[in-house]
């Protein structure tokens, strides 16, 4: 035995780690990454900001322009607290932190992996609700757990990933007032949704609604937050690293999501995207192809798995699941721009012949 097998708790050794394909010069549709990088006309500018940004000195611990620029993309109310995470994931981290020792975590199956990933880690309980056959929420099941487990947090992703949909709003609200636990409204697709939570928090002192910049062009600058009552977020704002966004990410939002417009047509372009994208596939005989609240597609196939091989092979990567895994026959496509979405329906149909 190494020295790190003898060392490590078991359940870390148990894990299978975050796995991340190489896509180094493939059409790269399997992690609902914009298309969209920094404009031409804006790169000069760009390095220039950049480049006096000071790399010596700690980032600003509390960057109020960058929350005033997150508040004006996301129409964020000035009453609402905001707290910022190193991406999304670092806000779930954050928030498991703050349970106790005999807490336990609910979400839905399946979601976000992450969610039961984060509470394995700081050795919490997890409770995964099964969602119904059109992966919609059971309402009387979900609410019949949370009486009996009482869950500390309850994560549910809004738009879900990897299914797309949106669940019922009414039932949420239900969830939301039938639990003394907090409730975390992960609407990491808010651009590619007509429905958010973000107005109900001042209804409900246990509700959060958590963003990231990921999806919407920015995911390589590593920014997620997290929206609450102010109280809230002051009292889970001592459980954040300090200076846990840097300068560079500072400076690229301060300078890049400032143009509000451009991030609403780009999403803008992703929905029209994904209208035709959708319809396009439903003619594939074999697709059963989901309707969708974000920027990628579900689609169930029986051949799934020789699908995503043959993509790859074609310099196309698209998101497939675990063959032990109950969406083994399904694969999950990231809406593109027009050119690569019809390089992959040309694979597509090539594969089938
Ligand atoms: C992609 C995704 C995230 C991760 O966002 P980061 O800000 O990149 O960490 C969080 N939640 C859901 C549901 C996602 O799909």
């Amino acid at each position: 035995m190494t020295f790190i097998e003898q060392w490590l708790r078991s359940d870390i050794k148990n894990i299978d780690a975050y796995h991340v394909p190489v896509s180094k010069d493939m059409i790269k549709l399997d992690a609902m990454e914009s298309p969209f990088g920094v404009p031409e006309n804006l790169k000069v500018e760009f390095l220039k900001r950049i480049e006096q940004s000071e790399v010596n000195r700690y980032p600003e611990a509390d960057p109020s322009e960058l929350k005033d620029t997150l508040r004006a993309l996301m129409d964020i109310p000035d009453e609402f607290g905001i707290l910022l995470g190193n991406g999304s994931d670092e806000l779930i981290q954050l928030l498991a932190l703050a349970c106790s020792k005999n807490d336990l975590i609910m979400s839905f199956e399946p979601s976000f992996v992450m969610y039961e990933m984060v509470s394995k880690y700081v050795h919490l309980d997890y409770f995964g609700v099964s969602l119904d056959s059109n992966f919609d929420i059971k309402l009387s099941e979900a609410l019949l757990v949370i009486e009996r487990e009482k869950p500390k947090i309850i994560f549910i992703a809004y738009p879900n990933n990897p299914t797309g949909n949106s669940f019922d709003y009414d039932a949420i609200i239900k969830i939301i007032k039938s639990t003394s636990g907090m409730v975390v409204l992960d609407e990491a697709y808010y651009a590619y949704s007509d429905k958010s939570f973000l107005s109900e928090i001042s209804n409900f002192p246990n509700l959060l609604v958590l963003r990231t910049i990921s999806k919407i062009g920015f995911a390589g600058l590593r920014l997620g937050l997290l929206i609450g009552d102010q109280e809230t977020i002051a009292q889970l704002n001592k459980l954040r690293l300090p200076y846990n966004i840097n300068a560079l990410t500072q400076a690229s939002v301060n300078f890049l999501l400032k143009d509000k417009q451009r991030i609403l047509d780009n999403a803008q372009i992703i929905i029209e995207e994904r209208r035709r994208l959708t319809h396009e596939l439903s003619l594939f005989p074999k697709f059963k192809v989901y309707t969708s609240q974000t920027n990628f597609i579900l689609v169930h196939s029986d051949d799934a798995q020789s699908l995503y091989s043959a993509l790859k092979k074609n310099g196309i990567l698209v998101k497939c699941f675990s063959k032990s895994s109950d969406l083994a026959n399904f694969i999950r496509i990231s809406v593109s721009e027009p050119s690569q979405n019809n390089s992959l329906i040309d694979a597509i149909r090539n594969y089938y012949g």
